[in-house]
Order: C-alpha cells, then sequence, then structure tokens
C-alpha cells in the first residue's frame, strides 16, 4: 500500500504541471487543481535552458522538446540603434558540451501542453479556483470557487503572482509594479523574407532604458517572437494585459535598427504585459503549506529565467521530499527553501537590474546547475 501522503497542486501553470508530474513520478498521491476552464495557446515564448532542460529530462519530455524547440546557436546582445554587437554569449553544442543539455526557444503555449500532457489526466482538475485553504494541523481544508471542499495532507501552492497560498502564509499584498511592461508578438517568418536582412535566432536589442528580445518559436523557424521591456510609469489596466498596436511600438523604438523597425511592420497583434515583483519573502513555507515559483519570487522576466526558477523549485521539493520522507514535511520544506532561496532570489536581482548577458559574461551559474546533482545544504540549526 502506498502510505506516502496525499499532496494537492493548486496551479497547473510551468511550475505546477513540473511538480505534479515529478511527484506523481515518485508515486506520491497528487491531484492537481487548475483555476481556468482551459489552457489557450496564448501568443508568447519562452527561452528553455540547459538548467531547464535537466528537468525535463527527469520528466520525460527532453526529446520532445529538442525536436518542438529552436537551438539558437548564441544569445547576442546588440546595441539597440547602432546595431554593434555587445556580447556574444556560445550555446548550441557549446550549451551541450559545458552545460549538460540544450538551450533551447518554444512557443509557450507549446511546451505548456506538453507539460500538462505528462500529468495523470484523470488528476487533474479545471475550473477549480481555489477560494481558501485551513490547515487544521492534521489535514488541509481546501474550498474552491464552485462551493466544493477537497482535502490533502500537504499542499503546494504553485498559483502564481496572486497566489492565495502565499496571502494565507503572509497576509493580503498587492505584487510591486516594476514601472516597466512587456509587449509581445509573434510574426510570421514568412512576411519576413520581403527584407534584406538577418533575423537572428535568438538576439537582445538594448538602449539605455529598453529593450527588445526576439527568437523563434519553433523548430521550423517559421514563427518569429518579440517580448519588450519599456518604461510605463503606471498600470492602471486592471487586468493582466491589454492589447497595444504598432503605432505604439513604432513610438517606444523610435531610431532602432532597421531590423527592428522590420519586426514592427510585420506586426500583426501585439499586447502589452505589466511586470510584476515581490521582494524576497520571509516565509515559503509553514506547516503543511509550502509555495514555489511565482508564488514565491515573482520577478521582471528579463533572464528569461523565471518559469526557469518555478521548475527548479519543483524538482527541488520532490528531492526534498525524497531526501528527508515526506512525513517529516517540515523538515523537508526547511531544506528545500534553504537550498532555493539564495539562487531565485539571486535570478530576482538580477533579472530586476536587467544586466543579464548585456555585455560578455560566464553563465554558468545560470545554465550549469543541476538541481538533481548540485550537494545539499542543511538548514541553520534554530
Ligand atoms: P504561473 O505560470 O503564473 O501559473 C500559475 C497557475 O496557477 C496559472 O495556471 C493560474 O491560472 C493558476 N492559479 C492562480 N490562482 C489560482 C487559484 N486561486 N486556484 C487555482 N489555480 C490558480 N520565464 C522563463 O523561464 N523564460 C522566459 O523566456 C520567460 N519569459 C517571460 C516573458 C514575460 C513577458 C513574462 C511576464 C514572464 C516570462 N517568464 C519567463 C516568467 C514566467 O512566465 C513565470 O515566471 C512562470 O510562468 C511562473 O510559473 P508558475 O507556475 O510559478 O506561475
Amino acid at each position: 500500500m502506498n502510505n506516502k501522503p496525499t499532496i494537492a497542486v493548486i496551479g497547473a501553470g510551468l511550475g505546477g504541471a513540473a511538480a505534479g508530474a515529478l511527484l506523481q513520478q515518485a508515486g506520491y498521491p497528487t491531484k492537481v487543481y487548475e483555476q481556468a476552464p482551459a489552457f489557450s495557446r496564448l501568443g508568447a515564448g519562452i527561452h528553455l535552458g540547459p538548467n531547464v532542460m535537466k528537468v525535463m529530462r527527469r520528466i520525460g519530455i527532453e526529446d520532445k522538446l529538442n525536436a518542438m524547440g529552436s537551438h539558437p546557436d548564441h544569445w547576442f546582445s546588440r546595441n539597440g540603434l547602432t546595431g554593434e554587437y555587445q556580447s556574444r554569449i556560445p550555446l548550441g553544442d557549446f550549451a551541450h558540451e559545458h552545460y549538460g543539455a540544450a538551450y533551447i526557444t518554444v512557443h509557450r503555449g507549446d511546451l505548456h501542453e506538453l507539460m500538462v500532457s505528462t500529468l495523470d489526466q484523470e488528476n487533474l482538475f479545471f475550473d477549480k479556483h481555489l477560494v481558501d485553504v485551513d490547515d487544521q494541523g492534521g489535514k488541509v481544508r481546501m474550498t474552491f470557487a464552485d462551493g466544493t471542499t477537497e482535502e490533502a495532507d500537504l499542499v503546494i501552492g504553485a498559483d502564481g503572482v496572486n497566489s492565495q497560498i502565499r496571502e494565507k502564509l503572509l497576509g493580503s499584498e498587492a505584487p510591486i509594479y516594476s514601472g516597466w511592461v512587456a509587449h509581445r508578438a509573434i510574426i510570421s517568418a514568412e512576411k519576413l523574407k520581403a527584407y534584406d536582412l538577418d533575423f537572428e535566432a535568438c538576439v537582445k536589442w538594448w538602449s539605455e532604458d529598453r529593450h527588445m528580445m526576439v527568437y523563434f518559436v519553433t523548430g521550423d523557424e517559421k514563427e518569429y517572437y518579440y517580448v519588450t521591456g519599456v518604461p510605463e510609469p503606471e498600470w492602471s489596466h486592471g487586468t493582466s494585459f491589454v492589447d497595444s498596436s504598432r503605432e505604439e511600438m513604432r513610438e517606444a523604438f523610435t531610431g532602432y535598427h532597421p531590423t527592428v523597425q522590420a519586426l514592427i511592420d510585420c506586426t500583426e497583434t501585439v499586447t502589452k504585459w505589466p511586470l510584476l515583483e515581490r521582494n524576497p519573502l520571509p516565509l515559503w513555507h509553514d506547516n503543511r503549506l509550502v509555495l514555489l515559483g511565482d508564488a514565491c519570487h515573482p520577478m521582471k522576466p528579463h533572464m528569461a529565467q523565471g518559469a526557469a526558477m518555478a521548475i527548479e523549485d519543483a524538482a527541488m521539493l520532490v528531492r526534498c521530499l525524497e531526501e528527508v520522507g515526506a512525513h517529516d514535511y517540515r523538515n523537508a520544506f526547511e531544506l528545500y527553501r534553504t537550498n532555493r532561496f539564495e539562487r531565485a532570489s539571486r535570478v530576482q536581482k538580477v533579472s530586476h537590474d536587467n544586466t543579464w548577458l548585456r555585455q560578455d559574461e560566464d553563465p554558468a551559474w545560470v545554465f550549469g546547475y543541476d538541481v538533481f546533482e548540485t550537494p545539499l545544504k542543511a538548514p541553520e540549526a534554530v
């Protein structure tokens, strides 16, 4: 008989899906609850560095992702106005040899669909918006917006930047609007053929206070994608994103290189997102509740490592439960926090400062990390 504790994961985003898949693989009776009625293929891309691909290997989808994604040879940073190269960070074969896995860029929707498909579909519940948790000592009782209740021994809050579980642990507090927005657009590569320009596989165009990151999101290089960081003093829309326009893009990137102007000219639809952050949290877990990913350390996306941190968290959490024994969950959760806090907080800080790979630097501390092999640090005795 399976005597492992029952676990509920709140949120089937990238962090929650990774946690659910790894827990189920390790034999924990795990149910995943997601508020959305279904997922759609939102127009966005995502980088998966070798540090995340090692987790994908463990989940069993590394080959599928390698087939699905684009494999840039370099991350280039270029001056947005002159086009001058500021850094050339080797990826491709170099990433395999030095960091132990590929560096790919993919469509976020394709990645998410694949990750969610690795979950036990009978224990994945959509349309389940958690409104309350009651950690009663012996069990946690969860209440959903549809009036239903469920119980689990342990509950993982993978419920994103406005996490209910974070609120339960630390009280109500809105995330901090960073003062920057991100525009996101997917462009048909067919349209770019009209230009006598080189559209590189992974390039970030920079100027003093803004940037545009550009890459392919499919292995066949049919879809090209850009995501920006542009200052905007206030976000008063009250929604998680709004429509933007080609005109707004032209204004934001006046004077930028002809390659960037071509991308704007080819833009059909573009959305605009507020970039939200929190300062490192003083508490990651309490009794039977524990946080991961954006619920715990939301950050500006300027290192392309936010989801990566959520996925690494998931892997470390399962590793610590296995290491300590899940019935000693308090110590397992503290071991998890001890082994994630410093790295996640450092990535939050570099993302905030937006300095990552702007000039040549050694990215090995991020890409070379292996969450399954890194030696575990013991929590400080209290
Ligand atoms: P989320 O992805 O937010 O998932 C949370 C899930 O919980 C959602 O599905 C939500 O519906 C569900 N949920 C919320 N509340 C409840 C509730 N009460 N009950 C039930 N379910 C609930 N990261 C990278 O690694 N690489 C990139 O290239 C990258 N680019 C980015 C570009 C932009 C513009 C932005 C904004 C972010 C980017 N990120 C990137 C960061 C990344 O998107 C996040 O860090 C990542 O999605 C966090 O994953 P998560 O699972 O913790 O949270």
